[in-house]
């Protein structure tokens, strides 16, 4: 193929655009995982946020669920004096130790200095209470007159002030009650309480500011998904349009020119267009040779005139054709003679300067043929009218150029028989205008008679 007709293809390349095409998709899809792993992550935080924020309600319930049920368990001591209470206080407060463990567990969330610090004031005030509901309850214990054994060692080694050991049991009653229903008993738990409203208060505040951090991050990440799918949508889009552009509608375009037997137009990719670019120069090529082989087979070599084979074609065609048209067979008269006397080589000579004065004298539209040796013919078309004048004066100036050579052929004439049909060539059209060859002959040769129905019965 012609390399600068190569060079001056243009177009997008499938495989240019495919690659540039999966470059954009890996990015696009990369950006979309990254954005969907951070939006989970966010969702999580979020997620832990909340759980913490409930966690934190829940921690201040059981706070206060713990501690009121030691002060309940405590009093209840002081006015029944019943031992069972006592057990329910120390289990509560060395077994299930509700109140402790919330408090332990507060401190693991996260708190400035500040907020640390009533953290740790609520414990110590915790157990500063809880001193003082044992001591109470030691009181009861002693002005009931307990053995202290069976008692709960807590109990056992609180110590009394010596002014206490003094006191009668209704005092020491007295005052235990004092301790735990005091306005200065509820003011210490209050300020336990609110030591701990404060830090939960401030934890709250933490986890919600973290809350609106991490949706602010979510929503930025949703906000780019959102983007990069409606991106990733277009990219199809193009994809599917180029698609279509560059190799569907070729291919159709190409699959229709191939079945119609045309050339290729040159659309599309460029690998269609330098398909059409290969195929065409085949498809001329092959048109050529076709052509060639066409003219080979229809045309003799010699004369370059139709053959007979081709001669034979047409009389078929004209057939069927049905318009006036004339038939001449001509032959070089005493032909063998030329041969035997100047050689063959000559004899060829004159075939072809017969040939060419046949095709100079008859029009475009009348077919000339060799369909012998030294024997022609020619179908002239297109008629309007009876041609023999004519045809009678076309013969006889061939016959005056071939009887008077100015070359150095020898001179040569020829018999020519015409017979003119108004429907087409006609079965006995060939038989017709042979007879009038045959009569040329037979009356010394060298011009041209048109068939007449006399000629049959001579
Ligand atoms: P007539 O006037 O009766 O036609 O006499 P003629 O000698 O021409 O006889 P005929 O037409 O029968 O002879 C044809 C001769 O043409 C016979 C053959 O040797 C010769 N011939 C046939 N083909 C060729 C050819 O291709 N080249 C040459 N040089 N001669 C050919
Ligand atoms: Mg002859």
């Amino acid at each position: 193929m012609d390399e600068t007709r190569k060079k001056t293809i243009k177009g997008i390349k499938i495989r240019s655009l495919n690659l540039i095409m999966l470059s954009i998709s890996c990015i696009l899809y990369i950006f979309l995982i990254l954005a969907t792993i951070q939006s989970m992550q966010q969702y999580n935080a979020m997620v832990a946020t909340t759980d913490r924020h409930i966690a934190c309600e829940e921690i201040t319930a059981l706070v206060t669920n713990g501690s009121d049920y030691l002060t309940e368990q405590a009093r209840l001591y002081t006015i029944t004096a019943d031992t069972r209470h006592l057990d329910n206080y120390f289990t509560e407060a060395h077994t299930t130790r509700r109140r402790d463990t919330a408090l332990e567990q507060l401190e693991t969330y996260h708190s400035d200095d500040q907020t640390h610090a009533h953290l740790t004031d609520a414990l110590d005030s915790s157990n500063n209470l809880m001193e003082r509901e044992i001591y109470a309850m030691k009181l009861v214990s002693v002005a009931q007159g307990c053995d202290m054994d069976s008692l709960h060692e807590d109990i056992q080694t609180m110590p009394l002030t010596a002014a206490d050991e003094a006191l009668s049991p209704a005092e020491l009653t007295e005052k235990a009650q004092d301790m735990l229903f005091g306005s200065s008993y509820q003011d210490a738990k209050a300020l336990i309480m609110e030591d701990i409203s404060y830090f939960v208060d401030s934890v709250i505040a933490y986890t919600t500011r973290q809350q609106a951090q991490s949706s602010a991050v979510l929503k930025q990440s949703l906000t780019r998904q959102q983007i990069l799918i409606s991106i990733l949508f277009i990219e199809n889009l193009v994809i599917f349009f180029l698609i279509i552009r560059l190799i569907i509608n070729p291919l159709q375009i190409y699959v229709k020119n191939i079945k119609e037997d045309k050339r290729l137009e040159f659309v599309g990719s460029y690998e269609f267009k330098y398909l059409a670019l290969t195929y065409n120069n085949i498809f001329e090529l092959n048109a050529a040779n076709e052509l060639s082989l066409r003219h080979q087979a229809e045309h003799d070599p010699l004369t370059g005139l139709i053959n007979r084979g081709a001669f034979d074609h047409l009389k078929q065609l004209f057939h069927a054709k049905q318009s006036p048209l004339a038939l001449l067979i001509i032959d070089v008269d005493k032909f063998k003679q030329v041969n035997d006397g100047f050689g063959h080589e000559m004899g060829d000579r004159v075939l072809k300067k017969v040939a060419g004065l046949l095709e100079d004298s008859f029009r475009s539209t009348d077919f000339p043929a060799r369909i012998g040796g030294d024997e022609f013919a020619v179908i002239l078309t297109d008629l309007t009218a009876d041609p023999k004048e004519l045809v009678l004066s076309k013969i006889s100036n061939i016959n005056r150029l071939l009887t008077n050579p100015k070359d150095d052929l020898p001179p040569v004439s020829l018999s020519v028989g015409g017979a003119y049909s108004e429907n087409g060539f006609t079965d006995d059209l060939y038989k017709k205008a042979d007879a009038a060859l045959y009569q040329v002959k037979e009356h010394g040769r060298c011009g041209c008679r048109f068939y007449d129905e006399s000629m049959d019965r001579s």
